[in-house]
């Protein structure tokens, strides 16, 4: 293989060569260093981005049982992200006798369904806590596309439009399967299989829970399939959904969450 001083040496002129060559050299290096600080700004700018993208406002469909649950903890677990439970909120506010949390109680008590306005009130007033400015994840809501709408227009206002609607979708059949299988520990509260005789982690009696009767859970998925359809074509035509096969290993379906998440 030929090296610089060959090339120099076979040619006429090769002391120019030479010169030119020691020129350009710090030339080179000159331009190296622009290049770098650039490549710098470039990376910073790509940090910012990346933490864009990172920031996931999420809203989480799927069954009862298809494993929304778990899939939203581990995207917690790992991105810091807040969980929010409608449900869970509404008990929380309700105990803590908030403005809302009163409201919410006086429908409740008079076995009304709480209205949109005040579980967004609830949900606005969430996002309002630290913890959800690396994104949040709804969890129970919206359940009908006319919330879903409203949702929007909030969190429009704050600048803090949902990034995606995840699906983990699961066909009814295996949940039933799923479900009905699931057996529960008398003493430590394990989730089991039908398969456990016992739980494995204290010996205790295992049970199936009153509404993971068969009867039930087909009550329960079609109450899921009818309110929730519309909400799924509605995140849809938004360009918003992510639909990811959750009849699947647990970390399978959190790669593909991940993947298609953008993170
Ligand atoms: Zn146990």
């Amino acid at each position: 293989m030929l090296n610089l001083f060959d090339i120099i040496d076979l040619r006429p002129g090769g002391f120019f060569l030479w010169a030119l060559f020691l020129f350009m050299g710090r030339e080179y290096v000159v331009m190296q260093s622009a290049l770098s600080v650039l490549r710098y700004n470039r990376a910073v700018d790509h940090k910012i981005e990346l933490s864009k993208g990172i920031q996931m406002n999420i809203v989480l469909l799927g069954a009862p049982g298809a494993g929304k649950g778990t899939q939203a903890a581990k995207l917690i677990e790992e991105f810091g992200t807040a969980h929010i439970s409608t449900g869970d909120m509404l008990r929380a506010a309700v105990k803590a006798g908030t403005p809302l949390g009163k409201k919410a109680k006086s429908y409740m008590d008079a076995g009304d369904l709480v209205p949109d306005d005040v579980i967004i009130g609830l949900v606005l007033e969430r996002l309002q806590e630290d913890d959800t400015k690396n994104g949040f994840i709804l969890d129970g809501f919206p359940r009908t596309s006319a919330q879903a709408v409203a949702l929007d227009a909030e969190l429009s206002k704050m600048d803090r439009p949902l990034t995606a609607a995840l699906l983990i979708d699961v066909e009814p059949e295996v949940i039933v399967k799923r479900l009905t299988s699931r057996r529960m520990c008398k003493e430590c509260g394990y989730i089991g299989s039908v398969a456990d005789a016992s739980c494995p982690k204290c010996g205790g009696e295992m049970y199936q829970r009153d509404d993971d009767n068969e009867a039930t859970v087909r009550n329960r998925l079609d109450v899921y399939e009818k309110s929730t359809s519309p909400l799924i074509d509605y995140y849809r035509g938004c360009n918003l959904l992510v639909s990811i096969d959750g009849d699947r290993d647990v970390d399978v379906v959190y790669a593909d969450v991940k993947k298609a998440l953008g993170c």
